[in-house]
């Protein structure tokens, strides 16, 4: 007897969008998703995509129609809610860009709930091109199958970062000069938290003091070695998840 084939399909596309979605709703991707669509994966009318929007969760969808500028989806099953994100926010410090888009990737497929760059004195880099940085974690998002996307928060300088931090989240600082380790930290830091990440030259002297200064933070070591900026950020956040965030969640 030939096994039933899965549905939706595994091999359906998927994709973010704007519009909230329900069932029997028509929707329209146009641009560079509907090249996506229509020349990449090639859709046809009757095709599962399956879709989006970061506020209902997943659904499948059928091809009604498609051009290669624009493809129209008529919305059916709901497939999964938006899933539950940990309370837990990335500060990484700008680094270049290759790099740090490997930050945004790697953040989103984590699982974290906002990413908040920072420029401190050391940063070579200083700006962050909001446009190419939300493409970079809805493809990350769409490629390990996620239902919701990372928040993004503008650039803000050291600084300003620690004036406005709010009171009830804890301020982990990877600090290369030692602190509590960090699975031990995260452990008892229960709410929510957040790591904060130096650039390539990391903190200077005046930046060590002013954020150990802070009455949210809590200074925290990733081991004996001096790591990347971006090693430091993916790890720390690997270690959260599992002290702190879902990975102890039973399936
Ligand atoms: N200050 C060093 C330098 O002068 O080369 C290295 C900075 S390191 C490349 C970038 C950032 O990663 C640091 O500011 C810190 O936030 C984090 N980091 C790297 N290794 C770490 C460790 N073993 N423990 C805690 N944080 C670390």
């Amino acid at each position: 007897m030939p096994a039933t084939p899965a549905w939706p399909p595994k091999s359906a596309p998927r994709l973010f969008v704007e519009d909230e979605l329900g069932s029997g709703r028509t929707v329209a991707v146009e641009g560079n998703q509907a090249n996506y669509l229509a020349r990449v994966m090639r859709v046809g009318e009757g095709d599962t995509v399956i879709l989006c929007d970061d506020l209902t969760g997943e659904w499948a969808t059928r091809v009604v129609q498609v051009d290669k500028r624009r493809v129209e989806l008529e919305v059916g099953q709901h497939l999964r809610p938006r899933e539950p994100v940990p309370d837990f926010w990335l500060c990484p410090a700008l680094l270049k860009k290759d790099r740090f888009d490997l930050v945004l990737e790697k953040a989103t497929e984590l699982g974290v709930a906002r990413i908040a760059p920072v420029v401190t004195r050391r940063c070579v880099a200083d700006k962050l091109n909001t446009e190419r940085a939300d493409t970079i974690v809805t493809e990350a998002a769409e490629q390990c199958a996620r239902t919701a996307l990372p928040e993004i928060a503008p650039v803000a300088k050291l600084d300003a970062l620690l004036r406005d931090w709010p009171q009830d989240r804890h301020l982990f600082f990877a600090d290369e000069d030692g602190g509590e380790p960090a699975a031990d930290a995260f452990c008892y830091g229960e709410g929510p938290a957040a790591l904060l990440v130096g650039p390539e030259g990391g903190f200077d002297d005046a930046e060590r003091a002013a954020i150990r200064a802070h009455p949210a933070s809590v200074a925290i070591s990733l081991g004996p070695r001096i790591l990347r900026g971006e090693t430091a950020a993916i790890a720390g956040t690997a270690v959260w998840m599992a002290e702190a965030g879902d990975w102890l969640d039973e399936e």
